[in-house]
Formats: C-alpha cells, structure tokens, sequence
C-alpha cells in the first residue's frame, strides 16, 4: 500500500476505457473498489485481470437507478464518450447524465463520500474562446446531436454545484479533454481508435470534412494521474478543472501521423462532416499546474505507439 489508509472507492463506468485504468491505479495504491457498469460500450475484458483480487469487486447495474452501497470516495465516469455511442440512444445518454449525477450525489450526501465527476470539453461545445479556459462559458446548440451528451454534462456539473452550495457536498470536477489510449474498444468510432484500426487493417482511413479540425490528445497514463491528484487536492478546491494535453493537432495530421508509425499503405479518404463537430479544442492547463502540480509527459507519438501495439494485439487475438 503506497500511503494512508485503505479507501473504499466507487468507480462507476469502470469496465469503460478511463473506468478500467483508474481501476488498476486505485487497486494498485492499495483501495477496495467497486466498479460499477452495465456493459453499454464497457466490457469485462478490461478488467478480467483484476477480477481474481479480493480487493476488486464489479456490479452490474444502471446509474439511473438509485444506489444504495457505502464507500469513501466515488468517481463518476458512467457516460457513453463517443459520439457514435451516445448518440445511439441520446434520451438514454441524457439520463445517464442527469439521473446518474442525481443519483451519486444523492449517494454521495447520505454517506458523506467525496465524489468527482467525469465531465467533458464538450461543454464549451464549438468553442469560440481558444484554448479554451476554465472562465468560458462555451457554445453548445441546444437542439443538435451533440446535445444529448453535452447539455447532459452541462446540467451534471450544475447539480454538482448546487448540492455543493446547498448540501455541502465535498465535490471535483474533471473537465477531460480528448484521451486516448490501450482499452478503447475497437469499435469505438472514436478519432484514434478508428485511424489505429484502419491503418492496422489497410482499410482507407476516414478524414470527416478537409481534417483541419483540431483536437488535442492526452495519453490515457497521464489522465489517470490527474484524477488522483485532483481527488485529494485541497477540500476548498473543487474545480472546475481541464484536464488534457495542450498540444494541438489537426485531424489530418493526426491520420497521417498514424499512418506512419504503423507503416500502413492505407490512404486518406474525405467523408461528410457531422453537424456541429467542434473545429478547434485545446486546453488552458494552467490551473491545473497551479493547484495539482500537474502536467501531461507524455507526448502524442509515444502514446500512439503503446496504443497501436494494444491494437495490433487485440486484432491478433480475434482473428485466431
Ligand atoms: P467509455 O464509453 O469507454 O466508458 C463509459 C463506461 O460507462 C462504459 O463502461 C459504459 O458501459 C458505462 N456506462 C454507460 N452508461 C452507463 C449507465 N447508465 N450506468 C452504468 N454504467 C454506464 O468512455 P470513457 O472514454 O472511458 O469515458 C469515461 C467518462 O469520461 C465518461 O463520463 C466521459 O464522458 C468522460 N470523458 C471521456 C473523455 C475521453 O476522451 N475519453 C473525454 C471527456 C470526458
Ligand atoms: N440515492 C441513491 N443512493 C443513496 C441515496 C440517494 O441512489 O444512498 C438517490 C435517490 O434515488 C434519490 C437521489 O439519490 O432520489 C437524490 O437524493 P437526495 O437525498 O439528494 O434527494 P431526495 O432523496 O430528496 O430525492
Ligand atoms: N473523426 C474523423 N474520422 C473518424 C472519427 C472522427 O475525422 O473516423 C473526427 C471527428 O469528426 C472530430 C474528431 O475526429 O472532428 C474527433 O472525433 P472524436 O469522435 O474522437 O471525438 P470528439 O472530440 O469529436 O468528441
């Protein structure tokens, strides 16, 4: 055990890709924990290896619904991320947000736990304010596609705000911004894992629009690093924070990066934008420096390497 006292911790949405990560970091500082999911784009796969330790436990079970278990701390991740998935069901992917944010906080203030939620760069939506700072109050259309999931979060953060102000709640807020990393799954239709898998299998690698959107993309090691350190940050400090690695790409450049190191003859190929796909995303970090002492190491090519190898492993295994 690496310091204090053994926690007991929630990690909901931890057979996810972030989930499955803060799992093994939480279990491998000595906590118990609790994952909890219910195998919407989560899977056991990502945390089979934990599964004979005492210490871990996972319950299949829905965050709309109320939970009634008894933990320390509590790290809300429960959400589909990419757009594909949460605009498969978007009323479900608002109820996610809205009722499972209810539902944790309500939780979280029956048995005083300190609960961090899991929100998102998409609340600053196609953000006109670059790099985007804590400060900005964003720009997300209210009736499009992106909606279900951002103005979901956008409400999840406000609830958490209000049973701060109104309840005393010990509370963090995570803003993520685009991460990446070994445990996506392969059908994600997230940008990196589609590139990776594409460019793995010779398929054409599919640029929506010209590709000069940017992002900006953590390595998923360096997240998890900041979530910790944002949960034990000082009581009076609760966010919001972005977390994220501030050097920017285009999307085109980032197929062409992929293309590279997996020494792919894939070509790119120009497919029809999707309505309100931000054009630019960056994170300020500054506060996060300040208050966590935090910042990525990890640059985008050493990543994509470790994650390309995670592919080309998974590939391998399915076609045998
Ligand atoms: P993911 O889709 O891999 O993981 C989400 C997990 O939540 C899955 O295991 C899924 O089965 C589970 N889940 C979904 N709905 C649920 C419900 N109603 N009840 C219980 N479990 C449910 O996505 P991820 O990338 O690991 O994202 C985790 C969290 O981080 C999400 O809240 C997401 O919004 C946030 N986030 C991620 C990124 C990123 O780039 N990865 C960026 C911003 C925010
Ligand atoms: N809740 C939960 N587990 C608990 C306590 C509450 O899931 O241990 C849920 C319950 O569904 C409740 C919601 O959290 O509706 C909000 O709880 P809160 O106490 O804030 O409000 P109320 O119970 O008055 O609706
Ligand atoms: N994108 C792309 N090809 C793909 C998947 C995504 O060009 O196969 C683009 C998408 O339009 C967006 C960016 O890559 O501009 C990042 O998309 P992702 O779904 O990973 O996350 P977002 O940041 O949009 O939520």
């Amino acid at each position: 055990m690496k310091s204090g006292l053994r926690k007991r911790i929630l990690v909901t949405g931890g057979c996810g890709f972030l989930g499955s990560h803060l799992c093994r970091r939480l279990l491998d500082d000595g906590h118990e924990i609790l994952c909890v999911d219910n195998f919407f784009t989560g899977t056991k796969d990502n945390v089979v290896a934990m599964m004979d330790n005492p210490h871990f436990e996972i319950m299949r079970h829905d965050v709309t619904f109320p939970l009634y278990v008894e933990v320390d701390e509590i790290y809300n991740l429960a959400c589909p991320a990419s757009p594909v998935h949460y605009q498969f069901d978007p009323v479900q992917t608002t109820k996610t947000s809205v009722h499972g944010a209810i539902n944790m906080l309500g939780l979280a203030k029956r048995i005083k736990a300190k609960i961090l939620q899991a929100s998102t760069s998409e609340i600053y939506g196609d953000p006109e304010e670059h790099p985007q700072t804590e400060s900005y109050w964003g720009k997300v259309n209210v009736r499009g596609i992106r909606a279900c999931y951002d103005e979901g979060k956008r409400c999840a953060e406000t609830l958490f705000y209000d049973y701060y102000r109104q309840h005393r709640l010990q509370i963090k807020v995570a803003r993520i911004f685009n991460t990446y990393g070994p445990n996506m799954h392969p059908d994600d239709g997230r940008v990196v894992s589609n590139f990776i898998v594409q460019a793995l299998r010779g398929k054409p690698i599919t640029i929506y629009g010209d590709g000069s959107q940017t992002r900006s993309f953590c390595y998923v090691d360096d997240l998890i690093e900041a979530f910790v350190k944002l949960m034990d940050s000082p009581d009076e400090f609760t966010g919001p924070v972005n977390l994220g690695n501030p050097e920017e790409f285009s999307i085109k450049e980032l197929g062409e990066i992929i293309v590279r190191l997996t020494g792919s003859s894939s070509k790119l190929i120009y497919k029809e934008l999707p309505s309100d796909d931000p054009t630019q995303r960056r994170p300020d970090i500054a506060l996060a420096r300040e208050v966590l002492g935090w910042e990525p190491t990890i640059q985008l090519e050493q990543g994509l390497i470790t994650t390309i190898e995670y592919f080309e492993r998974l590939l391998i295994s399915q076609i045998r």
